[in-house]
């Protein structure tokens, strides 16, 4: 009994670490299938078209860099019709306080993580803060994962009030890449992470997206620009940190 208790134990320390709240527990397959729906019905809603969203096993792949998990908590409010986001925030509550777990595999590019998290804590009168953290508790992972060629990275909208909880680097794909690329893949990932969408979404095909309120238009300089991936721009353009003040003051 006493052997059988503790990887019992260990087991329910590993869920608890690992567990977002933002996401909904695992429930049988019928809640699992029905929220699915749900998620690939608000892709739909956010003006994605069918033929850029992929499938996964556990999440949808919009546009080859947004990760929308099949567990995720779907805002219930209708999403509101440039700098453009999802009209789903990160809460005043978090976005103060965003916990980058560095994955191991992607410590060899710490300071291409900290020049990109040192641009969205530079944005000037804006909450968003996000601090790397090495053990405990966060909210965001930020790992390498092979995405395939042509594909820099992938970021995560929020949902419930949480950061976007996974951002993967396809770290051989931009291996090559000037340090200021680099970061700026990460940069842009971050931006998903905290409810930006591609500034061009037009240009790139979507239907529809959220103007930020004040910050619309097209905007070459900004760094949400997407499929730009090794040659976009590599700071926060004038337009992306008026956004970001707008969307999180
Ligand atoms: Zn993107």
């Amino acid at each position: 009994m006493k052997n059988m208790l503790f990887p019992l134990l260990l087991l329910c320390i590993c869920f608890a670490a690992c567990k977002k709240s933002a996401d909904l527990p695992a429930g049988d397959p019928q809640t699992e299938y029905d929220n699915a729906k749900k998620v690939l019905a608000y892709i739909h809603d956010l003006g994605f078209p069918s033929d850029k969203i992929v499938e996964n096993a556990n999440e949808f792949i919009v546009e080859e860099d947004i990760i929308f998990p099949k567990n995720m908590q779907v805002p219930d409010a209708k999403v509101k019709t440039e700098q453009f986001y999802t009209g789903s925030l990160v809460s005043s509550g978090n976005v103060t306080n965003i916990r980058l777990m560095v994955d191991a595999s992607m410590t060899s590019m710490l300071s291409e993580i900290n020049s990109a998290i040192a641009q969205w804590n530079g944005v000037a009168n804006c909450s968003i803060n996000w601090t790397v953290v090495t053990s405990g508790t966060y909210d965001v992972l930020i790992t390498n994962s092979n995405l395939g060629s042509g594909v820099c990275g992938q970021g995560t909208f929020p949902s419930g009030g949480r950061a976007g909880n996974t951002i993967r680097i396809n770290k051989a794909q931009i291996a090559g890449n000037s340090f200021a690329q680099r970061a700026r893949t990460i940069c842009h990932e971050m931006g998903h992470n905290v409810s930006f969408r591609h500034t061009n979404w037009s240009a790139i095909g979507e239907s529809s997206a959220t103007p930020v309120p004040g910050v619309g238009g097209t905007d070459a300089s900004s760094i949400m620009n997407g499929g730009q991936c090794g040659s976009g721009a590599t700071v926060l353009s004038t337009k992306d940190k008026q956004a970001a003040s707008a969307l999180y003051p």
